[in-house]
């Protein structure tokens, strides 16, 4: 099989593409044909070296993939007969031997139905994204239907989820990008608003587009917006967390999910509207929060309410291109490489 190998941690140029051989199962192991792997932030810090916990090297990054059941061990699953040969899965992949190959062994319980409206390139990107918007959302922020939620950095693999999610979750959804296709974007998956973070003063217009009536009716808590946000899913917070203090409600929660710096703040913002602030790493998941999560991106897949968008597919010979590109910003949804 083939698949990008990584001999040392550095520059993108480390990952290279490399014959290896395939590994027999072990018990109740599973192997799947990757049909696409999906790229997340995340594998460009563990490339760097600049993560808290770093594989041993060699290895294969990647923890996203969609693909087929090609060989299941006798011991299948704990005889559930679950998952079948020939059977399409998103995976969800931890470890060494990540996703970047032409083929991945899993255990059962890393492997969920790809449902048949979305194609193996849109599996690719259920994993870290859609369970880490769900888990945000629902697992961490308890949103109710009706409040107001600002995905702040909604053009990405989480903020277009997430979108999704609070959209059919029945949410008022404003959404921010950087560009004029990542604000299209943000509408086109359900959106009421979306602001460009990348212009001066856009708070401005998020609180503008609070006084507008979504909803078609009344929010239960009385004027629509009158009281600011109810939660925010960050993307970016040492950019906007005083941002989102300022903007948010009183007793109103932020969900901090990506970071790149440290920030000056003041906590004064925090304590007057008795605000509670989050933070939420997904690898920190533990067993039944797990089940609770795939169960809940399970059903909104199943459902139609959750696809993920697909903004490139490269081939698994241009990893080290795609990490650029997840870096550099302005792209819209996610990196997809097939192999
Ligand atoms: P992505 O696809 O690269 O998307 C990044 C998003 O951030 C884009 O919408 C981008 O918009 C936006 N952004 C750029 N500058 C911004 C600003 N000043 N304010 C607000 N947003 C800004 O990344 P992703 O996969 O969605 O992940 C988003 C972040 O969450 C990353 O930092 C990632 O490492 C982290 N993450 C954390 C977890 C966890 O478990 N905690 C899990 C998954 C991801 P434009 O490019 O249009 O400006």
């Amino acid at each position: 099989m083939r698949a990008i190998r990584v001999q040392q941690f550095g520059a993108p140029e480390v990952m290279r593409v490399e014959d290896v051989e395939s590994v027999p199962l072990g018990p109740g192991q599973v192997r799947v044909l990757v049909r696409a792997a999906g790229v997340n932030p995340v594998d460009t810090y563990i490339r760097g070296g600049q993560y808290g916990a770093l594989p041993e090297l060699p290895y294969t990054p990647g923890f996203d993939a969609a693909g087929e059941v090609v060989e299941v061990s006798p011991l299948d699953a704990k005889g559930m007969g679950w998952p079948r040969l020939g059977q399409r899965v998103w995976v969800g992949k931890r470890g060494r031997e990540g996703t970047y190959a032409s083929e991945v062994v899993c255990q059962p319980e890393q492997l969920h139905p790809l449902p048949d409206r979305l194609s193996f390139e849109e599996g690719a990107g259920v994993y870290v994204a859609c369970c880490t918007a769900w888990r945000a959302i629902f697992g961490k922020a308890m949103a109710k239907p009706g409040e107001t939620i600002l995905i702040h950095g909604a053009s990405g693999g989480v903020g277009l989820a997430a979108v999704q999610l609070a959209r059919a979750a029945g949410l008022g959804v404003i959404g921010t990008a950087g560009t004029k296709e990542g604000l299209d974007a943000v509408m086109a998956a359900g959106a009421h608003a979306a602001v460009n973070h990348r212009v001066s003063g856009y708070e401005a217009e998020i609180r503008e587009t609070l006084t507008r009536a979504w909803f078609g009716h009344a929010r239960p808590r009385g004027e629509i917006g009158s009281a600011g946000i109810d939660i925010v899913l960050e993307n970016l917070a040492n950019v906007n967390l005083q941002r989102d203090l300022d903007l948010i409600a009183p007793r109103g929660r932020v969900v901090v999910v990506g970071n790149r710096g440290a920030l000056e703040f003041n906590p004064r913002a925090a304590m007057g509207k008795e605000a509670t602030i989050m933070g939420m790493s997904l690898m920190n998941m533990t067993a039944a929060e797990e089940a609770t999560t795939y169960a809940g991106v399970q059903a909104a897949l199943d459902a139609g309410a959750l696809k993920p968008v697909v903004g490139a597919v490269l081939p698994l010979a241009e990893a080290s291109e795609a990490h650029r590109r997840v870096m550099a910003g302005g792209h819209v949804g996610k990196i997809v490489l097939t192999p």
